[in-house]
């Protein structure tokens, strides 16, 4: 991690300053980056946020949001203008270039200079100026944590507080992780002072579903759901086809795997999904028991110990059973994942 005055130093002089983060933004993807966007912007930089994909609707509210650009092949060249003029590279919420796409390669060549800020297990070596720390709840927690270091938690106003309480709440599973450090509750309260409206953030992006989403969830928790107590298991496969009858929109499947996690005595799960141009997959796991090495090892993926993902290019039955034969294998891990002292 490097002195925070490396940063204050690149940021002396009001920059072209371009943010992005990874693929399918989540609320802390988004949230850090129209946190840290917002503080930029107050200081005179020129600042521009571009996702790698869009991102669900739900997102929609943060104030800075209209401005976001999407990248498509349609506006590719633009992107890749915007990349080749940035002075500054900011990477949040993800640290390895293949999780951003086609962007990957635009920012890897780059001369702007790159500033990695993330939370992730296992960096790829590409930044400048790396603010990484892998023990921080959410990148929206480091965010705040360098504004501060600044010398400009005064900037931070309501606008930029409710995009960083939206990635720090959602990324501690609204403040049930052993992440949640007191920092985090210090942060929250800080929050609270300027004004942050911590029950709307939580109202807009937790209950905001459409009536398909909800009887979609009903259905995978009914006919989809597949619980394996001999490797305390339990995992969702959803086909192409069902998404579509569902009406699936970006965002709609988020959550579903912690219900399979909800299981008493399970300590593993899953939801594997067929995208169509792949198999994406998302695992969870409770106390010793590491997705991120499992996800690494096997679906060519990787995250945080309990929360993280991966994909594979074999058809989802494939994928399906390639995931339950790796299970024997973990057998003892999974059995003695859950410390049931307490
Ligand atoms: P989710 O299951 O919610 O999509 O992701 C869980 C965690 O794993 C998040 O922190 C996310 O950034 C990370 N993650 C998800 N998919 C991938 C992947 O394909 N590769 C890597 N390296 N990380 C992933
Ligand atoms: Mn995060």
């Amino acid at each position: 991690m490097h002195n925070i005055n490396a940063l204050k130093e690149l940021l002396q002089e009001p920059k072209e300053v371009m943010i992005t983060t990874h693929h399918k933004p989540d609320a802390d993807a988004l949230g850090s980056s129209l946190g840290l966007a917002g503080y930029l912007k107050k200081k005179g930089h020129r600042v521009t946020v571009i996702t790698p994909s869009d991102y669900p609707s739900f997102l929609n509210w943060m104030e800075g949001n209209d401005d976001v650009i999407v990248y498509s092949e349609k506006n590719d060249a633009l992107v890749q203008r915007i990349i080749s003029e940035s002075q500054v590279i900011f990477c949040l919420d993800f640290n390895n270039l293949a999780r951003i796409n086609e962007m990957g390669e635009y920012i890897r060549g780059a001369k702007g200079t790159k500033v990695l800020v993330d939370h992730h297990l296992q960096p790829e070596n590409f930044a400048d100026l790396d603010y990484a720390n892998t023990s921080a709840a959410a990148t929206a927690e480091i965010v705040y944590e360098l504004i501060k270091a600044m010398g400009d938690k005064d900037l931070i106003d309501a606008g930029i507080g409710e995009a960083l309480y939206a990635g720090i709440m959602t990324d501690t599973g609204s403040f049930r992780h052993p992440s949640t450090s007191q920092n985090v509750h210090l942060i929250i309260a800080d929050l609270l002072q300027i004004g942050v409206r911590t029950s709307d953030v939580h109202r807009l992006i937790y209950d905001s579903s459409s009536e398909l989403r909800l009887r979609f969830l009903g259905y995978a928790l009914k006919d989809k759901l597949v619980v394996l107590p001999e490797f305390r298991t339990a995992y969702i496969s959803i086909t192409a086809d069902e998404l579509k009858a569902y009406d699936s929109k970006t965002g709609d499947t988020e959550g579903l795997v912690n219900y399979a996690l909800s299981i008493e005595g399970i300590a593993f799960a899953a939801l594997i999904i067929d995208r169509s141009q792949a198999v994406k997959m998302s695992f969870r796991s409770v106390g010793s028991f590491s997705a991120n090495e499992f996800a690494r090892a096997h679906f060519n993926g990787g995250g945080h110990k309990n929360a993280a993902g991966g994909m594979s290019l074999d058809t989802l039955e494939a994928t399906v059973a390639k995931f339950e034969s790796l299970l024997p294998e973990y057998k003892e891990q999974l059995l003695s994942a859950i410390d049931n002292n307490l």
